[in-house]
């Protein structure tokens, strides 16, 4: 269990390092109810460094889940106005945005794939502009999350709810590097670190990355032209960093599109939709997946696959090493955040447009050129095996081994 104490400097590292609030800014808060208390924590903090207000967006998953039960697809699928020019106020004042990401990942298990498929796709048109904005930094944002009950039993299901809670808080306070004396000063030692290496792979600049492991992963992903690596920090529009995702372990890029050739198999499971995918195994030519198969959740990675063209190819690839803390842990969180930094990975769907070089002066249509992709989707799966090895590649086909068995050499 993290003492008060603890979980204060915990909330206070989301609103310094993670959204880098600015004085008379207003803070929005999106929280499952499961999550009030630390909610709360983050929203003190907030006032205590300056915000102008602290407004929240509770959400309450058990909630959800009974909309899913008893209201139609038709209207689930309808986004109403108001919620879309909510998203729209958040944008045009400058809001920092902090996600309590805690979810269940079995609430929605036994709801028919089809209806969270088409909710889902539904959802993610309507706000589109807002999607967009937060991939192209245009308001600070931050994910953090905190044990609950339900995802806490999931995680280790073998003890008592208090003790999987405990056990959840002390895991996360590790890879939150809340064990450190002073945990503001540690993470920005940490993200020095990882801008060094985001520096070094940019004055290498490859052309491709081929990464193979004994699990059968042989795949070789070409990077977008212009791509430039990105570490934990980034610039948001209004040219303040700030740490979208905490714990952030990653240094990654864009993929071309057209250039991804092979097969690559999860080192993970994947919580998509409430749903995991698991045992499952990519093939793509020039750049789409052309074959699939999955021991568990394939209806789910079909409909993800088949969202729209650009779900068929990859957004992302991140690089990180098997001592990363989250990695060591040996822990699997059932939670994107936490899992998506145990590991390399990659992402099926859209490229953040600030993977390349003054990407967001550059129109969608010039980014397509270079080779990013374009979805309503991002979704990361995990490919980051102990064993996996990975070369970098330049235009004139020199090798230069990046990764071997899961760590960096570069
Ligand atoms: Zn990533
Ligand atoms: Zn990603």
């Amino acid at each position: 269990m993290l003492t008060l104490q603890k979980q204060k400097q915990f909330a206070e590292l989301a609103v310094v390092i993670g959204v880098n609030m600015q004085k008379g800014q207003e803070v929005i808060i999106d929280s499952d109810v499961a999550c009030q208390d630390f909610a709360r924590l983050i929203a003190e903090q907030a006032y205590a460094h300056g915000a102008k207000l602290v407004t929240m967006l509770w959400s309450d998953e058990k909630i959800s889940r009974l909309s899913y039960d008893y209201a139609s697809t038709e209207t689930l699928c309808d986004v109403p106005q108001y919620i879309i020019q909510r998203n729209k106020y958040f944008i045009e004042h400058n809001c920092c945005l902090i996600k309590i990401a805690a979810g269940n990942p079995n609430i929605f298990k036994g709801v028919a794939q089809d209806k969270l498929g088409k909710v889902s796709a539904a959802r993610s048109t309507a706000l589109k502009e807002f999607h967009d904005a937060t991939m192209s930094n245009l308001l600070r944002w931050c994910i953090v999350s905190v044990p609950t009950a339900s995802w806490a039993k999931t995680v280790f299901p073998t003890l008592s709810e208090q003790k999987a809670i405990d056990k959840l808080w002390d895991a996360i306070g590790k890879t939150m590097r809340l064990d450190s004396d002073n945990p503001t000063a540690a993470w920005q030692q940490h993200l020095t670190t990882l801008s060094a290496r985001a520096q070094r792979l940019n004055e290498l600049n490859f052309d491709k990355l081929h990464l193979y492991a004994s699990n059968g992963t042989d795949i070789t992903v070409g990077l977008a032209r212009n791509h430039t690596w990105l570490a934990a920090q980034e610039e948001g529009a209004d040219g303040v960093s700030f740490t979208a995702n905490m714990p952030t372990e990653e240094v990654f890029t864009a993929p071309h599109c057209k250039d991804i050739n092979g097969t690559v198999h999860n080192a993970l499971p994947l919580v998509y939709n409430g749903t995991v995918i698991d045992g499952f195994y990519l093939t793509f030519k020039d750049g789409k997946v052309v074959d699939f198969e999955a021991k568990e959740g394939y209806e789910t990675l079909k409909k993800l696959l088949d969202t729209d063209e650009g779900s068929r190819s990859l957004g992302e690839i991140a690089l990180l090493g098997k001592n990363s803390p989250i990695a060591q842990s040996g822990i699997l969180f059932y939670n994107t955040l936490f899992d998506e930094n145990a590991s390399c990975h990659l992402a099926l769907g859209a490229s953040y447009p600030t993977t390349f070089k003054d990407g967001n002066s550059l129109t969608q249509q010039q980014r397509n050129e270079l080779g990013g992709n374009y979805s309503i989707k991002h979704v990361d799966f995990m490919v980051g095996t102990k064993d996996l090895n990975i070369d970098g590649i330049d235009a004139n086909g020199n090798k230069t081994p990046v990764f071997r068995q899961g760590e960096w050499v570069l």
